[in-house]
């Protein structure tokens, strides 16, 4: 599959991941910015229009599934697709991220081999129509 360069949005407050999941991107031929809380991270989705945002579900002062929940609700950005980046490994926590507005949901620790595939699998799926919403630009 070849992609474009994706313009990545990483909403995530340890400074080791966001500079992890950077690496990896950029690497890839990726634009990334990055926020370090939601309401930030949801500021700066209404202002640069991401093609794809990568969120932890641990955030301080707004957790994660409230942001992904914002998110869609502004129409903004209710189309952007959403990839859940946490380690929460409590049963239901997938099925929450979905509910909350996430369209995936990639564990950490991430592994850095596949992580970069697996998160653009999420814009390759909006092109065959194959989630909601009305399509993205990825
Ligand atoms: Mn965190």
């Amino acid at each position: 599959m070849t992609l474009l360069p994706l313009r990545i949005l990483i909403i995530e407050d340890n400074e080791q991941n966001r500079y992890l999941l950077t690496f990896l991107l950029e690497k890839r031929g990726h634009t990334v910015q990055s926020a370090i809380d939601g309401a930030s991270g949801i500021r700066k989705a209404q202002q640069w229009q991401p093609d794809l945002i990568l969120l932890d579900i641990q955030l301080p002062t707004m957790h994660g599934y409230d942001v992904a929940a914002e998110l869609r609700r502004h129409a903004s950005t209710a189309h952007i697709p959403i990839v859940a980046v946490t380690s929460y490994a409590m049963p239901g926590d997938r099925e929450r991220a979905i509910e909350s507005g996430c369209d995936g949901y990639v564990e950490k620790p991430i592994d850095p081999d596949t992580f970069v595939i697996q998160v653009e699998a999420y814009c390759g799926s909006a092109e065959s129509g194959g989630r909601r919403g009305s399509g993205s630009g990825c």
